[in-house]
């Protein structure tokens, strides 16, 4: 299991058969345009006509009191001063109604996919040109499984995301809490093809939502349904900014340097001296079938 830069990870106690290591590699044939079809309709919920989606907290959450309440942690991290490269894992725990081997391997295979090609490099403790890896896997885990998994769990690489079909309190995937490392996902959001699954994964890593991405290029993971972009990156490109159609297509969306940036402007060290992203307090709470707490 190891790779250059890489730290060697345990499996712990799981069933290997479902633990997979993804390759950094880009994956073959992903193509955003011809995706489209597959996302659903960005519009249905009021598009700008629902002040919602004008809200910097409305796309996941609604409240934005609790949004603000960081209890979370994501992410170990593992710096290497030698070849400068910090890596940064996260192993996904899918739990729920629709929770499958394949759809799993699906959204793990797009997070890793947008997490490691963005390009560039990025600042840390005072210098340039760090290069950043991700290193993402998962496993696919019935309800109980997953409660056993979370139950004191103090391993911040481990994220538990329920999958359901297309409902849940807030109509909309989501994380628990910024910094979270819980959330509540839909499968009608397009997971694993329209970049739902990496934005909320960076709600998770500390990251809120950017505005009006207009004069910006490429929308970058955090422009909320709603975001006002340049016009090639519309639903509709020849929408008037702001009308009907006029918002961004969430199948841009990328994770961007800029982004991982301000991911690793996060990182964290205990009184152990380990690296890590979030809050000290793991969040751990994991989430019915309409995304309350359990
Ligand atoms: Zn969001």
């Amino acid at each position: 299991m190891r790779k250059r830069g890489y730290t060697i990870m345990e499996l712990g106690n799981y069933n290997p058969r479902e633990s997979v290591w993804l390759s950094t590699d880009p994956l073959s044939g992903y193509n955003p345009v011809m995706e489209v079809e597959h996302y659903i309709d960005g519009e249905h919920n009021g598009g700008v006509f629902n002040s919602f989606n004008h809200n910097t907290y409305g796309y996941c959450y609604q409240n934005p009191i609790r949004y603000v309440d960081p209890n979370g942690k994501q992410a170990d991290v593992t710096i290497s001063k030698a070849d400068k490269s910090i890596t940064i894992t996260q192993k996904f725990i899918f739990y729920g109604s629709e929770a499958s081997s394949a759809l799993s391997a699906k959204i793990a295979n797009e997070i890793s996919y947008q997490y490691n090609n963005y390009g560039g490099t990025v600042a840390y403790g005072g210098t340039k040109g760090w290069k950043v890896n991700f290193n993402i896997s998962y496993e696919t885990k019935t309800l109980a499984e997953a409660q056993e998994l979370a139950k004191g769990n103090t391993d911040r690489k481990l994220n538990f995301i329920r999958i359901e079909k297309d409902k849940n309190r807030l109509g909309r995937s989501f994380m628990r809490q910024l910094g979270s490392n819980t959330g509540h996902w839909l499968v009608s959001d397009g997971l694993g093809e329209s970049s739902t699954a990496p934005h909320e994964n960076a709600h998770g890593l500390g990251l809120e939502h950017e505005s009006d991405q207009r004069g910006r290029g490429i929308p970058n993971i955090m422009a909320a349904r709603g975001t006002l972009v340049n016009s090639e990156y519309q639903y509709d490109p020849k929408a008037k900014s702001g009308a009907k159609g006029g918002t961004v297509n969430p199948i841009y969306r990328r994770v961007r340097n800029g982004d991982i940036q301000k991911i690793i402007n996060n990182i964290k060290t205990d009184s152990n001296g380990n690296n890590y992203i979030g809050s000290p307090k793991i969040d751990n709470t994991l989430l019915d079938k309409t995304g309350h707490d359990l």
